[in-house]
């Protein structure tokens, strides 16, 4: 599976680094935000090395898929499946991506503004 050897969240998959894990599968690792902008913040990362979404093909069909069923999960066993929660990607610095490889953000538990910063 495509990694780079730089990249945090590759090393966090590697277990290289820590993070608080919420959920691991095949393909995915999900982990709490360092720096929680919501009571829930966790970051849903893909295994595979993706820079950004502008990397995505038809190939990363299933798994672009997964990583919203593991929020739509997540949401549920932290309890803001009902009060509501945001699933944010951000592609390029412009839109705040500071890590390039892609992370599905999974943010509730306080009501969030619209529309974003
Ligand atoms: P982006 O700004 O790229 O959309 O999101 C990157 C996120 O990764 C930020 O919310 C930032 O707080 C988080 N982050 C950066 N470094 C680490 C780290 O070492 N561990 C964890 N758990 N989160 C991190
Ligand atoms: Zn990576």
């Amino acid at each position: 599976m495509a990694q780079n050897q730089d990249c945090l969240f590759c090393r966090i998959v590697r277990n290289e680094i820590d993070a608080k894990i919420v959920h691991e599968d095949e393909d995915l690792v999900a982990f709490r935000d360092i720096s929680p902008q919501a009571p829930t913040h966790i970051l849903i990362v893909p295994r595979q090395h993706i820079a950004t979404l502008n990397d995505l093909t038809p190939d990363h069909q299933d798994l672009i898929g997964k990583m919203f069923l593991a929020a739509k999960d997540l949401a549920a066993q932290e309890g803001i499946e009902q009060s509501g929660y945001r699933c944010v990607f951000n592609c390029q610095r412009g839109a705040g991506q500071s890590v390039f490889h892609i992370h599905l953000h999974l943010l509730g538990g306080r009501a969030l503004n619209w529309p974003p910063g």
